[in-house]
């Protein structure tokens, strides 16, 4: 690849600042300065040192999000603030984009990454991948409800629903609840109850396949995935 490119993505800035570090004499191939930034490197079998730092390249990166209510799961937006607005801009520079939406009020486990082929196969409807939410319902939620999701409900557009497993935490005229799908229809979860007549007030995604929201994480905070959570998520 491009020695430019491998340096922008890697985070030492724009095209244009990594056009002005090699200008400068600040970047060196096998010991050699190198100022082309046309030229092509292999970052598997050559040295890359910028500044006498080796430099590790990362072809892709994974973040987890806990997302807070404010903020749309978009890359950019003229009017909105997105989840990528809450990046350091060192993170930024990988370009990552969100896999899937949550709502703009829908809070929780989001993924950021730059890995497409993941992306694909984690929102494929072919691969059944379970998500699981918190919410808070207005309204009694009954076994009736349990046993509507589990055969699947009617949604406002007539779309039937796979099964859902939901799970009653407290039932009352406010009932807390968990709901896991295995789909990612537009506004689900909140469709799924207003097929039962009942509305969500309060939603959290709390896990996504394998991976559950590190509850360290502060709303509109994010980690790195660990090494064995990217191999989990494949
Ligand atoms: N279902 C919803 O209704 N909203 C979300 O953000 C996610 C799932």
């Amino acid at each position: 690849m491009r020695l430019d490119k491998l340096l922008a993505n890697t985070g030492y800035g724009s095209r244009k600042e990594v056009k002005k570090l090699l200008k400068n004499g600040s970047v060196t191939v096998e010991g050699e300065v190198v100022k082309d930034p046309k030229t092509q490197v292999n970052p598997d079998q050559q040295s890359i040192y910028v500044h006498g730092e080796e430099v590790h390249y990362r072809e892709f990166i994974y973040f987890m999000m806990n997302k807070p209510g404010n903020v749309i799961s978009a890359t950019e937006d003229l009017h909105e603030k997105t989840v990528i607005d809450l990046l350091h801009p060192d993170d930024a520079v990988f370009s990552p984009f969100p896999v899937g939406r949550l709502d703009k009020d829908t809070e929780g486990l989001l993924l950021l990454t730059n890995d497409g082929k993941l992306a694909h196969q984690l929102l494929s409807p072919k691969k059944d991948v379970p998500k699981t939410y918190f919410a808070v319902i207005k309204g009694h939620v009954t076994e009736e409800d349990k046993r509507a999701f589990q055969k699947g409900v009617t949604l406002d557009d007539g779309y039937q629903t796979k099964p859902g497993f939901l799970e009653i935490l407290k039932a009352g005229e406010r009932s807390d609840i968990e709901l896991t799908i295995t789909e990612g229809k537009f506004h689900q979860v909140k469709r799924m109850f207003e097929a039962v007549e009942k509305q969500v007030s309060y939603l959290k995604r709390i896990s996504m396949g394998p991976l559950q929201l590190d509850e360290e994480l502060a709303l509109g905070e994010y980690r790195e995935l660990t090494e064995e959570e990217v191999l989990q998520l494949k």
